[in-house]
């Protein structure tokens, strides 16, 4: 069965014992002994031609960590070509053989995942905690679709038709994918859209976000160690208007799985669109005008606790993260006293410390792109607080905002900067009418004891993940089958029994002998 108990997720590391601190810390300074290398892998060479560029850690821009190498249009081409020719072996491996694949890659994160955190914290900025549930999560991902790809891949379904004819569908791979992920899960996307192409008997080129080459490098080799061909999975890191772009028109491209900002999700979908040749499906997941709706009958603590990690967790760089937060007129006023406070306790510190809450963000674009957004809110909003952080790297400062309505928002804001609305719940409709009508679908929270307004508030936004009574981030493989609607992402959702379709062509055979 497709949802059931035969399958477990990882379990992770528990960071409040000491030993486990201490192997991480370990980890990060053996690390810091290397230069690491993100680069093109095609046909399992680690191309690292010319000079590269230097890669700094966002969090101490003093910190050079090593190098990455951009892939070039011959080396595009090659790939298609190569992963073209490997492909229709991969398929015919079937969903079993393929699981086997995913299973050991599945172990193979496990086995590796100090070091992989280790990656995490110091080319992304991750804190331990957040690293330790991004090679968790990646794990999940190949072990999830391990489990789809033997009960859906592994042999035909037969079809009623007139006696002695037999009616089969089969599914098959399309042929090569181009799967592009974003920086904010470096390792867990990543490995998740190439783990759902190859489950399905896709060959794939994985595009990685131009920020976060090593990781994405040290998960493909993982990859073709765990038995993936290495002329079949092939990684072409770059710019996205340069390689995502040569990637995406590509004749060879059959298919294009990418999560990231709406703006590239247009730009992709143009492209696609002007192709000739195949018409190939584009599943995209992107961003979010994310709400959590608070009424009278919430329990005070709980709701600071849920918002404090929704809104400032991962600083805020979650496409489910918190964005707007709506608090009732009777209540409002403790409610942000509280979060005040508890606000202040949130330590902002170096990702690789165990105690860090909140790291920096991903680069200096990201963080001028946030400076200006405060200065908007300073001038035409209220800022309620911010909290200091350390200099030295791309350390944003988290920010409690009060604006008058959503519709103050056109758009997501990424970044640990959480928005406040006073509304009144018996007018749920007319406070939640501007993000309905910006048409982003991804996460929403409702915070009450009253089923009703919950399921109300449901009816009234919709979003691909609602979650009541508790934090909105953090999506678990199988259990919260994870992804948007409208301007927030295509579907089919990650780690949901839906997952593997469209990576898919289905065959209907009949047979008369
Ligand atoms: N799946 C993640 C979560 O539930 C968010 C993924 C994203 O930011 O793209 O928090």
């Amino acid at each position: 069965d497709l949802y059931g108990p035969a399958r477990k997720n990882s379990e992770g590391l528990d960071l409040s014992i000491k030993a486990v601190r201490d192997d991480l810390t370990a980890a990060v300074a053996r690390l810091d002994g290397e230069s690491l290398k993100g680069a093109p892998i095609v046909s399992g060479r680690l191309l690292t031609d010319g000079e590269g560029a230097e890669a700094r850690s966002p969090a101490e821009l003093s910190r050079v960590i090593g190098r990455t190498w951009q892939a070039s249009p011959r080396q595009v081409d090659e790939a298609f070509a190569v992963a073209r020719e490997a492909q229709p072996g991969w398929d015919a491996l079937g969903g079993e053989g393929r699981a086997k694949v995913l299973r050991a890659m599945g172990d193979a994160l496990e086995a590796h995942r100090e070091r992989l955190i280790a990656i995490c914290v110091r080319e992304a900025g991750k804190t331990l905690a957040d690293a330790i549930a991004e090679v968790r999560e990646a794990a999940d991902f190949c072990r999830y679709y391990a489990h789809l790809a033997e009960r859906q891949f592994a042999s035909p379904e037969t079809l009623r038709g007139p006696v002695g004819e037999t009616n089969q569908l089969q599914l098959h791979g399309r042929g090569v994918f181009v799967c592009i992920s974003p920086w904010n899960f470096p390792l867990a996307i990543f490995t998740g859209q190439v783990a759902a192409a190859l489950a399905a008997g896709n060959g794939v080129l994985a595009k990685p976000a131009e920020q976060t080459p090593i990781i994405a490098a040290e998960a493909v080799r993982l990859f073709h160690a765990a038995g993936a061909p290495a002329g079949l999975l092939h990684l072409l890191p770059g710019d996205g208007a340069v390689v995502g772009q040569a990637l995406v028109s590509h004749p060879g491209c059959d298919g294009v799985a990418f999560t990231g900002g709406t703006d590239t999700a247009w730009a992709i979908n143009r492209t696609l669109a002007a192709r000739q040749g195949p018409i190939v499906p584009f599943i995209a997941e992107t961003g979010g005008l994310n709400a959590m709706f608070v009424d009278t009958t919430a329990l005070r603590e709980q709701v600071i606790d849920d918002v404090l990690l929704s809104g400032f967790g991962s600083a805020g760089q979650r496409c489910s993260a918190l964005r707007i937060l709506f608090l009732p007129h009777e209540t409002a006023d403790a409610l942000l006293d509280g979060l005040k406070g508890a606000m202040r306790t949130l330590v902002v510190t170096d990702p690789a410390d165990p105690r860090a809450d909140v790291g920096p963000v991903i680069d200096a674009e990201a963080k001028a792109a946030l400076e200006a957004h405060v200065q908007r809110l300073e001038a035409e909003a209220r800022v309620l607080a911010r909290l200091d952080v350390p200099a030295g790297g791309h350390f944003f400062a988290p920010t409690l905002a009060e604006i008058p309505d959503a519709s103050f928002l056109g758009k997501e804001v990424f970044g640990p900067i959480l928005h406040v609305v006073r509304y009144d719940p018996a007018r749920l409709a007319e406070a939640a009418a501007p993000l309905v009508q910006a048409r982003y679908g991804l996460t929403l929270g409702v915070h009450s004891r009253i089923e009703a307004f919950a399921e109300e508030v449901q009816r009234a936004v919709p979003a691909g993940n609602a979650y009541v009574n508790r934090s909105m981030i953090g999506a678990v493989v199988g259990v919260q089958p994870f992804g948007g609607e409208g301007l927030s992402g295509t579907g089919p959702k990650a780690g949901g029994p839906h997952a593997l379709l469209r990576y898919a062509v289905e065959r209907a055979v009949s047979v008369n002998i």
